[in-house]
């Protein structure tokens, strides 16, 4: 058995946090190849290590160091380092990487350190090799992960290593810079490294306990979910379901490796269970496994007598929406109908105005209409695939709390049932749904 660990911000907060991730590591042989965070927040008012370093980096490009922010980032390691007793000069390793900082000038390169620094106090509280992630992960010339070179940095890398800290959140790029992923971005770390070694499981332990069925500050006592499979935990987090990074399920995917979250300040508890789709099991306990949802949309409604019949309809639709270098978030339609779902975000600035011109153009529709406001609420699970009823189920939930569904969209894959109402109605609609399945 081989897992990869990795261990999230408030995980490496302090010396408390620490210690309870080394009784986790040392609990389980397996848990060979570790992958840090920086230190993130200790309490609500606190501030993250990472958000504290673009901070130097600003402060770097108005004065050429970054004395007064670093301040912050020294006190956090020194304070670790000594809570923990350990017999270590971080002092000597922070004043290189301040300088480093200055001198390199680079927004990347400085909010790596607390990922570099993290896993370098980390290793020596364990006793652990530190490998520095800047020797396996490699990015091409377009930004992107180079997974051929980094697999097999990695397998060369850790090759006879028994037991190692590795930094998550960087890499490097074709040019040698360091360079990071986006926010967040340890979890992808950790699921590289647990597709190089051919792990048995990759383990993310974070602050909470797993998934939750529902948005906690909508049903506060919302149930947790044991297991999700890849496609579930897709749907889940594109709706905003925020508990792994968005891309990082995509290395272990290919390796076909589970990832299980769990909660370091909770170690019993079982976390949820994320497994390739066809090793789910047969029968899903549930017909549901989630739902989530996101305020902010707007539908455009196109209709056309004959639609079906016109060749190039859609494209043409679509054509305009791509002119303007904008996603489409849903296209649900019917025979004579059409709606094209897109983010508010990206309409500003009479931006919508020129769209529905153009397309009434283009296509000369019967009928174009324009509905804001709109939330999405995304019903997920595979068990909705086999049983019937379930659409049935949730329109009659949302009748009977007089919610207007403003728009319908079921995926082919009958995994996903996405609905569409207007932001007042977001809360009531999860809580209706969440009850009519779940209570
Ligand atoms: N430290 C980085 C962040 O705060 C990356 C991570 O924690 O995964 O986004």
């Amino acid at each position: 058995m081989l897992k990869v660990c990795k261990f999230g911000g408030t995980s490496m907060a302090n010396a408390d946090s620490l210690k309870k991730v080394k009784d986790i590591i040392t609990a389980d042989k397996s848990r060979k190849y570790i992958v840090v965070s920086a230190p993130g927040k200790r309490n609500k008012q606190d501030t993250k290590v990472t958000d504290t370093l673009y901070k130097c980096f600003d402060e770097v490009v108005s004065t050429g160091s970054c004395k007064e922010s670093f301040k912050f980032i020294r006190e956090r390691f020194i304070g670790i380092v000594e809570d923990l007793g350990l017999d270590f000069d971080v002092k000597s390793v922070l004043d290189k990487t301040e300088s480093d900082i200055a001198e390199k000038k680079s927004k990347d390169f400085t909010a790596s350190r607390g990922e570099y620094l993290s896993a370098i106090v980390t290793a020596e509280f364990l006793g652990a090799k530190f490998i520095d992630a800047e020797d396996i992960i490699r990015f091409d010339s377009q930004g992107k992960l180079n997974e051929e070179y980094t697999d097999d940095k990695v397998k060369t890398k850790l090759n006879g290593v028994e037991f190692a800290v590795i930094p998550g959140f960087y890499g490097k790029d074709s040019f040698g810079n360091i360079k990071t992923f986006s926010r967040g971005g340890s979890d992808i770390t950790g699921s590289i490294i647990a597709r190089g070694v051919k792990a048995d499981l990759y383990e993310n332990w974070t602050d909470v306990s797993g998934f939750l069925v529902c948005d906690p500050r909508i049903i506060p006592d919302s149930k947790a979910i044991d297991k999700l499979t890849y496609r579930e935990l897709r749907e889940l987090s594109y709706m905003g379901a925020q508990v792994l990074h968005s891309e990082a399920i995509f290395p272990v995917m290919k390796g076909k490796i589970p990832i299980n979250i769990k909660n370091t300040f909770s170690p019993e508890d079982k976390g949820t269970m994320i497994v390739p789709t066809e090793l789910s099991g047969d029968e899903p306990e549930n017909v549901i496994t989630g739902v989530a949802g996101k305020k902010g949309f707007t539908v455009i409604y196109i209709e056309k007598n004959l639609m079906n019949a016109e060749v190039g309809f859609i494209r043409k639709v679509l054509s305009v929406i791509e002119h303007h270098g904008l996603g489409v978030e849903h296209l649900p339609s019917g025979i004579d109908t059409l709606s094209v779902v897109l983010e508010s975000e990206q309409l500003k600035n009479g931006l919508l105005n020129d769209i529905v011109n153009e397309i009434r153009e283009s296509v000369n529709p019967d009928y174009i209409h324009v509905i804001e406001n709109i939330s999405l609420i995304a019903t997920v699970g595979h068990g909705m695939a086999r049983r019937r009823g379930t659409a049935a189920k949730i329109f009659t939930a949302l009748a009977e709390e007089g919610i207007n569904i403003k728009m319908i969209d079921q995926g082919s894959s009958e995994l996903n049932i996405i609905i569409g109402v207007l932001n007042s109605d977001y809360e009531k609609c999860i809580k209706a749904i969440y009850n009519a399945f779940i209570k």
